[in-house]
């Protein structure tokens, strides 16, 4: 059995832990910090196997080196990252699996957000650590990849199965819903989860996992065929990867 906990750190990130109950072994992803994982493990008595790792930012690396220094743990970081990640073990690709236990973990490599971001698929507890890639209603922004390889990303993710719970590195929910209202006003389902989530975040409650059917359903950058967003942009007959550059471009200057 899987066992999925997410600690809120900093200003607004998550970091997840991932504990498999039979082999005992517990994966962080994306460790910003060290103390608020030693703590939560002490708690749990878990003992900590390895990171994962999407991309190189310091508020998804920052707990590595304390963290391998304390447990001893095997790190785990994209090929394309091994140099500007901390003490990274193993370095990984797209279609790469790292076992916790009996669970795969797969490595997808999602470039966008930087050049060598990756994401973890674990198929066994329907869940996806999406780092930066995709965030609850917003996606990540372009500060190394092209429009055209998030673009990509993006629809690799969408591909998986509905049911997929996205484990999100921030808690950008109600930021991103606001935007997602001004492109698509008449979206009723997504007026319906602003106010879920609004109502999640006064009563300080986090708003991820992410199902990937409500994604679908309202998030403006997986919705670039919806005829609303289109309208708005001016864009009715653009190709999907001109509808997704213009939202992301209107997101940065939102
Ligand atoms: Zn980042
Ligand atoms: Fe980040």
């Amino acid at each position: 059995m899987l066992e999925i906990h997410s600690l809120p750190v900093l200003q607004d990130n998550y970091i997840h832990l991932l504990h498999d109950s039979v082999s005992k072994q517990t994966a962080v992803i994306d460790p910003a910090l060290a103390e608020p994982v030693v703590q939560f493990l002490e708690k749990r008595q878990w003992q900590l196997t390895m990171i994962l790792n999407t991309h190189h930012h310091y508020d998804h690396v920052g707990g590595n080196s304390e963290l391998k220094r304390q447990t001893g743990c095997h790190v785990v970081a994209s090929l394309v990252d091994q140099t500007r990640i901390p003490n990274v073990n193993q370095a990984v690709t797209d279609g790469d699996c790292v076992f916790l236990g009996d669970h795969c973990i797969h490595v997808m490599l999602t470039p966008g957000h930087t050049l060598g971001h990756c994401v973890y698929y674990v198929p066994t507890a329907s869940a996806l650590f999406c780092g930066d890639t995709v965030f609850a209603m917003g996606c990540g922004r372009l500060l190394e990849g092209s429009a055209e390889q998030l673009w990509a990303s993006l629809q690799t993710i969408m591909a998986l199965p509905k049911t997929t719970l996205l484990y999100c590195a921030h808690e950008y929910t109600q930021a991103n819903a606001r935007f997602a209202l001004q492109r698509e006003p008449g979206n009723q389902v997504l007026q319906d989860r602003a106010l879920q989530v609004a109502e999640l975040r006064q009563q300080g409650l986090p708003t991820i996992p992410t199902l990937l059917k409500d994604e679908l359903a309202t998030n403006p950058f997986f919705r670039v065929d919806s005829p609303e967003i289109r309208a708005n942009l001016q864009l009715t007959q653009a190709d999907q990867l001109t509808v997704f550059t213009a939202l992301r471009l209107c997101k940065d200057n939102f």
